[in-house]
């Protein structure tokens, strides 16, 4: 094993905001318990914002970025986790207050990992990643709030994005009809294969609309926030609920309190950075079963560490087309 290891490092020496590649040596990493190679980690809407300097994501610097990671474990100080297991870990401040997957070597604390679920390996895992993991808490939302198959049709915002992407097709494998929500018109064709029934031009939801609206929508996935998040609600259906996850739109809500009071609308918030480890257990596995291998893969870009900022800044631009995965190893 060579002494050093390739790694996006983001600094501010000087006051001033810096990101290149740098060789660490294992003695730069953090002093928790579990070794993991890095051979995967991904692009999320988050990590775009750390590496151009936005959205104050980062919290202390130097860091090195990537809120997903994949591999495997190397050494452990933890009982839990032997050399050659393989891992994933998402979000839990990774790439933000610690040290995350865009390096060639990660240390984490236990409880940040969990096993590599059946059915996926360091790729898939990472195709998937805080996207998916967050989709799938998006649609138990739903569930939780009593949107069955039967229930009628479910929206999802930005679709042809990560989190919304990773909804339409979680939500069809589970029987849902899904309409789709894109800016992007050259998506349609794909975002009917990945199971959209129909999909809507943006500016059907470019501004708030009326306070109440024609109910259509049993449950919403919304990944967009702003004037999509006000509409979408205003048309949702009596006591539906509406997964709120994302602000790739809009952070602001400008809407009214009639879908709450008067067709008992549920807006459920989203989290995916501090679940605990139960419900990442929980989560993980079921999300690989319900995305087909060969589905998530045409959903799929691949990057190294040298494109990273060109795909940040595709990101932040809205024009990201599915899940980007960020192969470490040559
Ligand atoms: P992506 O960049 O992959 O996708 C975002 C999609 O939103 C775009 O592809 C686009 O889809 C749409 N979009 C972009 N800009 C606009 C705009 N100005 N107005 C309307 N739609 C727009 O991001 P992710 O899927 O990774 O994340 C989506 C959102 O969810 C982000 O805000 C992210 O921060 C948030 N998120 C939150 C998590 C949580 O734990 N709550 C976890 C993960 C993500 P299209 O062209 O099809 O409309």
């Amino acid at each position: 094993m060579s002494d050093t290891f390739r790694a996006l490092v983001l600094d501010r020496a000087g006051g001033q905001f810096e990101s290149g590649i740098r060789a660490l040596s294992f003695s730069d990493l953090p002093g928790y318990p579990v070794l993991v190679r890095v051979s995967d980690s991904s692009m999320n809407y988050k990590d775009a914002l750390a590496v151009t300097d936005r959205g104050k994501v980062i919290r202390s610097f130097p860091m090195v970025p990537g809120i997903d990671l994949a591999g495997v474990v190397v050494e452990s100080a933890d009982p839990g986790f032997r050399p050659g297991d393989a891992v994933l870990a998402t979000g839990c401040g990774i790439g933000e207050e610690h040290w995350g997957g865009y390096a060639g070597f990660a240390r984490l604390k236990p409880e940040w990992i969990i096993p590599m679920p059946p059915g996926l390996d360091a790729r898939r895992a990472m195709a998937l990643g805080t996207a998916g993991f967050t989709a799938m808490l998006c649609v138990e939302a739903l569930e939780l709030h009593g949107v069955a198959p039967a229930s009628g049709e479910v929206l999802v915002t930005g679709a042809s994005g990560g989190v919304g992407s990773i909804a339409v097709m979680l939500l069809r494998n589970l029987g849902y009809t899904v309409v789709a929500v894109s800016g992007k018109p050259d998506m349609t064709r794909r975002l009917k294969e990945l199971g959209a029934s129909e999909v809507l031009p943006r500016e059907a939801f470019s501004d708030a609309g009326k306070p109440l609206e024609t109910a259509r929508w049993a449950g919403v996935v919304d990944t967009v926030g702003g004037s999509t998040l006000v509409r979408a609600l205003a048309q949702t259906k009596l006591y539906g609920c509406v997964a709120a996850c994302g602000n790739a739109g809009g952070a602001t809500l400008n809407g009214t309190v009639f879908p709450f009071i008067l067709r008992g609308v549920t807006l459920a918030g989203i989290s995916s950075v501090n679940q605990p480890i139960d419900v990442r257990l929980r989560i993980w596995p079921r999300l690989a079963s319900l995305v087909p291998a060969k589905t998530l893969e045409e959903n799929t870009t691949e990057i190294n560490l040298n494109q990273i900022h060109d795909y940040a800044t595709r990101i932040l631009a809205g024009a990201i087309r599915g899940r980007i995965v960020v192969r470490l190893e040559d």
